[in-house]
């Protein structure tokens, strides 16, 4: 499927379903607690200047990490749970060299890929030191747990009550 024919899916998944999954005392607590972990870990790439050296790596030297391609490593559960934070998927991309999913002030999306939010290119490797390279892979890895939690509930959920399998 090419990533328009997966947005289009769970759109039309989420029309049906997304407002009854929202309501899930689950999938509100596990959305709860992942902003909690966007916020902390906002706030330690702020800390360690990785915030503003990829804002200088994008601005003044056209370096996006975020290459043409990386939109089909995304499946349709991630696309679907951006839904639930009204995240307005594109249709078309931004710029032909790079990620579908790419928009004037860096990725448009909430829930990401591994691949996404484990990156840190080399430059920015350097920049670190061990003990706050420690802590930026602590802080990323709770969020990707959580992410995976609510990736499974929510797949369970619509599978069990509403009879929809999403990959
Ligand atoms: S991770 Fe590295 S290549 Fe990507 S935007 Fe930041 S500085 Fe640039
Ligand atoms: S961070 Fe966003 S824009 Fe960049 S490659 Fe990943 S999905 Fe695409």
């Amino acid at each position: 499927m090419t990533v328009q024919q997966k947005i289009e899916r769970v759109r039309e998944v989420f029309e049906q379903h997304g407002e009854s999954l929202r309501d899930e005392p689950v999938v509100a607590r596990l959305m709860r607690e992942l902003e909690s972990h966007w916020g902390s870990s906002w706030r330690l790439m702020e800390e360690t200047g990785i915030v503003s050296a990829c804002r200088h790596c994008e601005e003044e030297e056209g370096g996006s990490c975020c290459g043409r391609g990386i939109e089909d490593k995304y499946g349709e559960i991630l696309l679907f749970l951006n839904l639930l934070w009204d995240v307005d998927l594109p249709e078309d991309r931004l710029l032909q060299d790079s990620c579908h999913f790419l928009g004037d002030s860096g990725c448009r999306l909430k829930i990401r890929d591994v691949l996404c939010v484990n990156y840190l290119c080399t430059a920015i490797q350097k920049r670190l030191t061990p003990a706050d390279l420690a802590r930026v892979q602590q802080v990323v890895g709770c969020e990707l747990d959580t992410t995976f939690v609510l990736q499974e509930t929510v797949k369970r959920l619509l599978k069990s009550r509403c009879g929809v399998a999403i990959l």
